[in-house]
């Protein structure tokens, strides 16, 4: 396929968002909320797109980390409820309350700040009370603490008690140490919950990122949080297809330049390729300027035409070398599409691959594709 653009581009499938969206629907079923998190910018993949998108696949809520996040959610959309997961200052809350923004709480002081902040602003702001059930980062550490909390909350002016929630440590750990210490984490996090909604029935209880909502059917209780897996990323680490999911993003640039290079002869900064036999290069305008880790020097392939050629040397800022064997032999033209990860072919190369060639997760690959490269969404919205 040729491309009309050379540089790199994201491609968005909204159709594949939407498919996994429905994978974690059908999952859940009908009585369980599902809240899409969507915050650094839907895990990189464009917020507005894909918040549009789950908005009008019937999603109920949306969570994202910051403030400023919340503003921009809000933009996307005048009704749809958005939780904030994440600490706030207090400028900050003002911003998050002002776009009507549900908003997580574990401190006292900051729950009078919340209902203080609301009634300034007359209005009331729903809160989700966090208990640290074994993540260690953020949320209340005890359990009697939760409860005061709730009890100050259910009667402060400005303040609608929704939910009380945690966060799994070891969500992605299938066996071993870890899936007990998520048993463990989910049964406190009961022990306390369960108490709670006996004094507050409609008192909302969430716990389930993706990883424990696809494997653990009791941690997804009335609502779950997923990210990743929205995203067509399995959250193991394995290939998505096996959990009916696909793929959202697809990286691809264009073949800007097509060279001979002679036995002997090197390609790149460090010419830490050498040609060993007459040997075609194409140059590829994408870098670890556009988030195509320079971790990948050497060590991975490209697809072109549906075939896999490797990275040859050093990946620099705005270009790579793709190794296209002896001249003439590839089919490969100048103007042809490079695929760097996703979409559907049979050779494709997916992100948990380059996650684990860098020895880190998908999550990272995805959100690391940097401002410099366009998303560009298609599918049902197109
Ligand atoms: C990011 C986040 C999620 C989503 O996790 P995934 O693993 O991407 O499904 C859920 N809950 C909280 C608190 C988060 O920070």
């Amino acid at each position: 396929m040729t491309t009309t653009d050379l540089r790199a581009r994201a491609r968005i499938d909204l159709g594949a968002l939407r498919q996994n969206f429905g994978v974690i629907r059908d999952a859940v079923g009908p009585d369980v909320e599902v809240c899409a998190v969507v915050k650094a910018d839907a895990y990189g993949h464009g917020l507005w797109a894909c918040m549009s998108e789950l908005v009008e696949a019937g999603v109920d809520r949306v969570a994202v980390a910051t403030a400023d996040e919340a503003v921009a959610a809000r933009e996307v959309s005048a009704d749809t409820p958005i939780v904030v997961l994440g600490a706030l200052t207090e400028r900050e809350l003002e911003v998050a309350i002002s776009v009507g923004a549900e908003i997580s709480v574990w401190d006292e002081g900051f729950l009078t700040s919340v209902a203080a902040g609301s009634v300034r602003e007359g209005t009331t702001t729903r809160v989700h009370l966090k208990f640290d059930s074994g993540m260690g980062r953020l949320g209340a550490q005890d359990p009697e603490r939760v409860a005061s909390l709730a009890e100050t909350a259910a009667s402060s002016e400005g303040i609608h008690l929704e939910a009380v929630w945690t966060h799994f440590a070891t969500a992605d750990e299938l066996d071993g140490p870890g899936a007990d210490f998520l048993r463990a984490q989910l049964d406190r996090f009961l022990e306390l919950g369960e108490g709670l909604k006996a004094t507050y029935p409609g008192l909302l209880l969430h716990a389930a990122n993706s990883a424990a909502l696809l494997r653990e059917p009791d941690s997804r209780l009335d609502m779950v949080r997923p990210g990743v897996a929205l995203y067509g990323l399995d959250p193991f680490g394995k290939n998505p297809a096996d959990r009916g999911l696909e793929p959202v993003m697809k990286l691809v640039s264009g073949v800007a330049s097509i060279r001979v290079i002679e036995p002997g002869g090197t390609v790149g900064y460090g010419r830490r390729w050498e040609a060993r036999a007459e040997t075609e290069i194409a140059t590829v305008p994408i870098g670890y300027g556009d988030g195509y880790r320079r971790g990948l020097s050497d060590r991975s392939d490209v697809s072109i035409g549906g075939r896999r050629f490797p990275v040859a040397g050093t990946v620099s800022m705005d270009n790579i070398a793709v190794e296209l064997g002896p001249p003439g032999s590839s089919g490969v033209s100048i103007g042809d599409e490079v695929i760097l990860f996703g979409g559907d072919d049979a050779e494709r190369i997916l992100a948990e691959e380059l996650a684990g060639t860098l020895d880190t997760i998908n999550y990272e690959i995805t959100c690391g594709i940097s401002p410099r490269v366009p998303r560009e969404a298609h599918g049902n919205r197109e």
